[in-house]
């Protein structure tokens, strides 16, 4: 499928953790990307700058749905789902240091 015009939903439900210009540490979930214009296109479409997972995403229909506020939706149960929880209590924390 073909990315919907002017939807921009996965540029602010997704959380992304490599940098971009103007967002150092990235962006959370449900934030407006910096990069995003009004339009709701990406300012840095084909450019060295813009971060590789931005490349690398295809639409596909389960994530963009019908509308930008299933495709919102969508996401935001995603990340809700994909979260790192709260370690329980009594476990080590097992992390590479
Ligand atoms: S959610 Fe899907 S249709 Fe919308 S901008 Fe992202 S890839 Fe394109
Ligand atoms: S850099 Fe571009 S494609 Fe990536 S989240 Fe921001 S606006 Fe979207």
């Amino acid at each position: 499928m073909n990315c919907r015009p002017g939807c921009g939903a996965c540029c602010i439900g997704l959380s992304i953790s490599s940098p971009i210009p103007g967002m150092p540490n990235g962006k959370p979930a449900g934030v407006r990307c910096i990069q995003l214009t009004d339009d709701n296109l990406c300012r840095l479409y084909g450019a060295p700058e813009r971060p590789a997972v931005c490349v690398r995403l295809r639409p596909n229909a389960e994530m963009c749905g019908k509308t930008v506020e299933e495709a919102l939706a969508y996401m935001e149960k995603l990340e809700a789902e994909t979260r790192p929880g709260p370690v329980p209590s009594g476990e080590p924390e097992n992390r590479p240091s």
